[in-house]
């Protein structure tokens, strides 16, 4: 049986042959045991020597392959295009920073193999390592998620998994644009067992998620799967709707029947209300302006992404079963 490791690089010329070595290594261990393994390098539009170290790696080892994406389309979509390609009975995702540690490989493949899972994942205990307010955000984030979500997003949870075909098909007809892995992995189902492990700094080069990028993630992230904000909007209009009505009755009273007159006109009260309901309108517009942005991105129907150059397709290639999925999205 092959097992195909998916590594999504963004300008990770320097941490590449480290990944390599480490993935050789799980290999070896391996192949004992009648297993083919095939690496394949999505180059996510770098513009450093990614392609080229990739490359250099396709030459001298007949199972890399590799698909290079036409510009930078995100971490989601070059995990998308890996897993299209990939031809595996067992499939794993994993960074090229080597902060999903390769030698955990062997253990997942032990546990499907065991037949009592379908996913092997692998979960940060510790953010040892992770600037404070980062973890902090990040741990606000799953409590808001699963909150809100059907859907169980456990903190910590890494894109960093084994997977048996069933799975990958199931996440190949997930074939919308605005992907949030974390929750398509989880929503699919099937059994999954969680591997622990310890935070780990990249070996080389640095992170490409700012923190805005990260915050727009979990925006995605949480619109992706829960109309629930659109919901708390509407709440927040009744509950103010409410609290104004009370108001409006408790002056109606002091003015009418107790005939009680401010001596000085209410301007802060009612700048106060004003602006409280100004916001309000805004929040529950901003927030429909998500969820319609996301339908009408998802109306245009593009591509998840773009590949410029893929490495030359063997002859049995035209037998996996990824080919009986309809091509709609490739
Ligand atoms: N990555 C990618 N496209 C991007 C950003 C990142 O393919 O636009 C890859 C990157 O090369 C790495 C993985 O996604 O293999 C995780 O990225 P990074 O290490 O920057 O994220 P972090 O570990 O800090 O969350
Ligand atoms: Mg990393």
């Amino acid at each position: 049986m092959i097992i195909s490791l998916i590594v999504p690089c963004y300008n990770e010329e320097e941490s590449l042959p480290f990944l390599y070595k480490a993935l050789c290594e799980v290999r070896s261990s391996e192949e004992g045991k009648g297993r083919e393994f095939e690496f394949i390098f999505v180059n996510d539009g770098s513009c450093d020597n990614t392609l080229k170290v990739i490359k250099d790696f396709a030459a001298s080892d007949s199972s890399v392959r590799y698909v290079s994406l036409s510009r930078n389309f995100g971490k989601e979509s070059a995990m998308y295009a890996g897993l299209r390609k990939a031809r595996g009975g067992y499939v794993a995702i994993l960074d090229a920073d080597m902060q999903d540690p390769p030698s955990l490989i062997p253990q997942m493949i032990k546990d499907l193999d065991s037949g009592n899972w379908d996913i092997v994942a692998a979960r940060r205990v510790t953010r040892a390592g992770e600037p404070r307010i980062r973890s902090f955000f990040a741990r606000t984030f799953y409590k808001l998620i699963n909150r809100m979500c059907d859907v169980e997003i456990a903190d910590g949870a890494r894109d960093f998994r084994l997977m048996r075909r069933e799975v990958v098909d199931a996440i190949l007809l997930l074939s919308e644009r605005q992907r949030f892995s974390k929750g398509i992995f989880s929503w699919v189902g099937f059994r999954t067992k969680w591997l622990e492990h310890e935070n780990t700094e990249r070996v080389a080069g640095e992170t490409k998620w700012s923190f805005w990028k990260l915050f727009r993630y979990a925006v995605d992230g949480i619109v992706s799967f829960t109309i629930a904000p659109l919901r708390l909007a509407t709440y927040a209009g009744f509950a103010s709707a409410f609290a104004a009505f009370i108001y409006l009755i408790y002056y109606f009273i002091r003015a009418v029947i107790l005939r009680i007159y401010d001596t000085v006109p209410g301007y802060p009260s009612l700048l106060c209300f004003m602006l409280f309901i100004g916001g309000l309108i805004l929040m529950a517009l901003g927030l429909l302006g998500e969820y319609i942005g996301r339908t009408y991105i998802e109306t245009k129907g593009r591509p998840i992404y773009i590949s410029a150059e893929e490495s030359p397709s063997k002859p049995d290639e035209d037998l996996c079963s990824r080919d009986n999925l309809t091509s709609q999205d490739t």
